[in-house]
């Protein structure tokens, strides 16, 4: 990326983190997806019992093969094969883990988190459950404010992952959401999260690249 640009969105990250911290979410910044894993496994411990929610963020920065590494008692919902059954079970678990790990559709830069979900699992254990949740996000991913962020899921992430799931909508051909009743609907539960009562469980990791959508 362009270094002008660069210093111009790493103030806009360091605004962000100012404000997060307010919101008793601790925030990071790191330049590449490489640190990302370093400050991952620099906040977790060896042997812990680690889920993470739907994100192509962790699969980008080699997040997910870092928990494979046999390091973690992963609960693995990515194995090859699994039935409905076997994925909604490790959903389940996941609320038991002592790291939960995903990305956010945005961040505003008042320190909140903004996600829309389908089953809403992600959403559920980034609200409650696992002792800790460590969220990491591209610098792509940081809006100004909550209609900032109800714009970029309505136009860029929700739209890219229906085409990524192949969900049938009608956003994969307009390319932007029109609120629709279709059975592959992605967008059913939205949240945003504040200010939190329970200091440091939500940390954010903010990547100085683009990742996810
Ligand atoms: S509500 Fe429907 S049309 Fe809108 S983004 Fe979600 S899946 Fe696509």
């Amino acid at each position: 990326m362009d270094k002008n640009l660069m210093a111009i969105l790493e103030k806009r990250a360091a605004r962000t983190i100012e404000n997060l911290a307010k919101n008793n979410m601790p925030g990071f910044y790191v330049k590449t997806r490489e640190q990302a894993v370093e400050k991952v496994a620099e906040l977790m411990k060896e042997g812990e019992l680690v889920a993470v929610g739907g994100s192509m963020t962790l699969f980008e920065t080699g997040i997910i093969e870092h928990l494979r590494s046999g390091r973690y008692s992963f609960l693995d919902r990515y194995i090859e094969g699994l039935s409905s059954a076997q994925k909604e079970e490790i959903y389940r678990k996941s609320f038991l883990a002592d790291t939960y790990l995903t990305s956010t559709n945005a961040i505003t830069e008042a320190g909140e988190l903004y996600n829309v979900d389908g089953t809403g699992n992600r959403v559920a254990a980034m609200i409650y459950g696992p002792k800790s949740v460590i969220v990491v996000a591209g610098i792509n991913k940081i809006v100004r404010d909550i209609n900032e962020a109800v714009e970029r899921v309505r136009r860029i992430a929700a739209p890219a992952n229906c085409t990524r799931l192949d969900t049938g909508t009608p956003c994969i051909k307009t390319g932007y959401c029109v609120n629709c009743r279709s059975e592959g609907r992605i967008c059913c539960s939205y949240t945003v999260l504040g200010y939190q009562r329970q200091k440091d469980r939500i940390k954010v990791i903010i990547v100085g690249e683009d990742l996810g959508y």
